[in-house]
């Protein structure tokens, strides 16, 4: 049966001091809490290998936010993949909304990105999600089908096994506007009935799909008590030990 799972994404937040100091925070919160959920923490790529050093993988996943859809190479400035997987990292996130607007992300990178990760053993931890547009225009089922399909639809379906989905809707993503848990309902059951067309109810049933947008401790009850919400991808308390254990322990 699928997890749950919930996973800070830091964004481009904390130096290398402050993260190292959050992570152990939060590793040593986790050893007073029977936490019914994986636990992921996110970080910036120059942290990795020093917040690796200093939490307990048995408790504490590890993932960085984006790797490059190269090996290696003439990439200045880029982090591909095996990088990642050597500083002890088993996620990563691909495909956020931010990445997909600023750096110009598309589906064909994204395609890349997913099969470079899961070479290397890295868990994806794959976003999707409309704008607000899309939401009040009505086609927001059909936006995150569509980028479903096209970034990840060529997978065998043992490879989309190991998959996790979130979806954030990114009118959600740090505005303060949470989805309501019936909105994230909706979606997050849509997209199971599009992912068992392709791959059958059991590979289905089995991907945690995860909500980000706004999640806090006083909203994660009633969005993970929804049957398809599997857990959050959470941005802004995450950058807090507290905030962040508040909803970890909302399961
Ligand atoms: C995110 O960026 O993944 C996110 C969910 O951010 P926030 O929780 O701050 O809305």
């Amino acid at each position: 049966m699928r997890k749950n799972v919930v996973a800070g994404n830091w964004k481009m937040n904390t130096t290398l001091q402050e993260g190292v100091k959050l992570a152990t925070e939060v590793n040593e919160a986790l050893k007073n809490v029977d936490a019914k959920c994986d636990v992921v923490i996110c970080v910036p790529f120059t942290h990795l290998a020093s917040v690796n050093a200093v939490i307990d993988p048995a408790k504490l996943g590890l993932g960085a936010e984006n790797c490059a859809d190269h090996v290696k190479g003439a990439y200045t400035g880029e982090i591909s993949a095996p990088m990642v997987a050597s500083t002890g990292a088993t996620y990563v996130i691909l495909g956020h909304s931010e990445r997909r607007q600023y750096y110009g992300e598309t589906s064909e990178t994204l395609k890349e990105k997913v099969n470079l990760a899961l070479a290397n053993n890295l868990t994806p931890i794959f976003c999707i999600g409309e704008v607000l547009e899309q939401r009040e225009n009505g086609s927001y089922l059909e936006v995150v089908k569509t980028q479903i399909e096209e970034a990840l639809f060529d997978l065998s379906a043992e490879d989309f096994s190991k998959l996790i989905l979130a979806y954030e809707p990114v009118w959600a993503i740090g505005t303060g506007k949470t989805a309501t848990d019936d909105q994230a309902q909706e979606m997050h059951a849509f997209i199971r009935g599009v992912i068992a067309e392709k791959y059958g109810k059991e590979v289905a049933d089995n991907t945690s799909i995860l909500y980000g947008g706004s999640c806090k401790p006083s909203n994660a009850k009633a969005l993970f008590a929804k049957p398809d919400v599997d857990g959050g991808l959470i941005g802004g308390a995450a950058l807090e030990a507290e905030s962040f254990m508040g909803i970890v322990t909302a399961f």
